[in-house]
């Protein structure tokens, strides 16, 4: 099996990376992609990588962490600092270029449009505003432009902002000449028909066992574009914390269910498919 999307680099696996790694590996995992959220998340995942066989990683700044960007690199007010000169000093973009020509680094991610309001945020000042959103456009667009001049996969997250990355995704589809996962993808008819019409992967994740909704989209999306993910240490398919990597095979099971095929040809195709997203063929 293959987690297309497991944070092992964040801090609820600081003590015991090691075992997660191998209870993953025991479970039949044999292949981990681990996406950053901001510079140090990105290193992380680059340092975890390099340490284990079948462990790679994603670099990448999350719309969420915009804010860090926007404070550091301009520690004056909000209001003042619209345009581009933000992100021009923002020294985020060169650190994220500079990981991305690491081997072990296969995808620009987890980027993308987030309109959702985090109750636990370490920005005390933090609000969704158009402001905030025309931020996360730039810096979205911005990573977009750096996974086609390195010709690497995306990884693309969405959170309740489903019409701002259709709008941005078709204005810009000219650089969308690599590969892309919706990842943990709303269940939203529109966004898969964006998906299937432009040959784009969905994350499945453990909310699936719980949530009929995805359970109902899930049943929509082609098997071809199908692929496996955890979240750890979100998003348990027991609604525990720290979800963890070996729990994939309970979502593969589960999945099973509602494709109407056997877990082996489940394992298979979605090990085929993510594949085919992080690997050059
Ligand atoms: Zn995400
Ligand atoms: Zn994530």
């Amino acid at each position: 099996m293959f987690d297309t999307h497991c944070h092992l680099n964040f801090k609820a696996f600081d003590k015991n990376l090691d075992e997660v790694i191998k209870k993953a590996q025991k479970a039949g995992v044999e292949t981990i992609v681990i996406p950053g959220t901001d510079v140090v998340t990105s290193k992380k995942a680059v340092e975890i990588a390099e340490k284990y066989g079948g462990v790679y990683a994603a670099v990448g700044i999350h719309p969420h962490h915009v804010f860090e960007i926007f404070k550091s690199s301009m520690p004056f007010s909000r209001q003042q600092n619209k345009g581009k000169s933000w992100l021009e000093k923002a020294s985020s973009l060169n650190q994220i270029e500079e990981l991305l020509k690491n081997p072990k680094v296969l995808a620009v991610g987890e980027i993308g449009l987030d309109r959702h309001i985090y109750k636990k945020t370490k920005y005390a000042d933090y609000q969704v505003d158009e402001d905030f959103i025309n931020l996360q456009r730039k810096l979205f667009l911005e990573q977009l432009k750096l996974a086609k001049k390195y010709q690497k996969t995306l990884i693309i997250h969405n959170r309740q902002a489903k019409k701002d990355l259709l709008e941005l995704l078709n204005t810009y589809y000219f650089l969308l000449n690599t590969k892309i996962v919706f990842h943990c993808c709303e269940p939203d008819d529109e966004l898969l028909y964006f998906a299937i019409k432009n040959n784009i992967f969905i994350g499945v994740d453990g909310d699936v066992v719980y949530s009929p909704e995805k359970q109902k989209f899930i049943k929509k999306v082609p098997l071809d574009l199908l692929v496996l993910e955890t979240d750890s240490p979100f998003l348990s398919p027991f609604r525990k914390f720290p979800n963890t990597p070996e729990n994939l095979k309970y979502i593969a099971e589960f999945v099973t269910k509602l494709k109407d095929i056997s877990i082996e040809d489940l394992i298979k195709t979605t090990t085929k498919n993510a594949n085919k997203l992080f690997f050059k063929e």
